[in-house]
């Protein structure tokens, strides 16, 4: 069955550009041009996928993307942002509340494409118990029960830190994590750290495993991300 695609947004043209080239790859849009019936379509139609603008009429993106996050109903839905060049801090805040990618207006449709099915990709059904506990990227393996980094088969000795750095880098499957983010799930409730401090630590990892010098990417103004293969 085609799988449904929300697109929210206010420009008629997007809209109907974005409409015309799902359709074509086979997917089924719907179209909402202000946040409030965004919300509607997301809740009666259960979308697949949403493609959601942030500047909206009535309810803007973030906003919506707050209640669709808080909504149990649907808070799972993918979810990408459409912002403008100058955003960055939406954009942030947008990866915060949950959004799974951005792209920058203004966009290919082909990327748009290319994306959604980058996302579809990956959602694939939550791993059982054992196989959870293990992570492997390229010639990492992470052994999350015994705490132990192994690349080509030879440990890395990591500190703790590092090792939710890329804990949280290989969880993410290629999503791209703000710096906040990263200091939330490493360093939690502790203030004293700053965004440098991720940077330090993403340094050293680099360091400590060469192949992730290119493999984590700097996502300019925003954080890093894993590159996918
Ligand atoms: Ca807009």
């Amino acid at each position: 069955m085609a799988k449904t695609v929300l697109i929210v947004e206010d420009e008629q043209e997007i809209r109907d550009l974005l409409a015309h080239y799902l359709r074509k790859e086979g997917y089924r849009p719907v179209v909402a041009s202000d946040g409030e019936a965004g919300l509607a379509l997301a809740r009666s139609e259960r979308p697949d996928m949403i493609l959601l603008d942030i500047m909206l009429p009535k309810m803007d993106g973030l906003e919506l993307l707050r209640v669709i996050r808080a909504d149990p109903a649907i808070a799972r839905t993918p979810l990408i942002m459409l912002t403008a060049k100058g955003d960055e801090t939406d954009r942030v805040v947008g990866l915060e509340l949950g959004a799974d990618d951005y792209i920058l207006k203004p966009f290919s449709p082909r990327e748009v494409v290319a994306r959604i099915k980058a996302i579809f990709r990956r959602s694939v059904p939550p791993p059982s118990p054992s196989e959870e506990a293990i992570h492997e990227y390229r010639a990492i393996r992470m052994d999350l029960g015994r705490h132990e980094v192994r690349v080509d088969g030879t440990a890395v000795a990591l500190t703790t830190k590092e090792f939710r750095i890329l804990e949280a880098l290989l969880c993410a499957s290629g999503r791209v994590l703000s710096r906040e983010m990263i200091l939330q799930k490493v360093w939690g409730d502790d203030t004293y750290v700053t965004d440098r401090t991720v940077d330090v630590h993403v340094a050293k990892l680099r360091q400590k495993i060469p192949l992730l010098v290119k493999a984590i990417e700097t996502v300019k103004d925003v954080g890093y991300k894993l590159r996918e293969d």
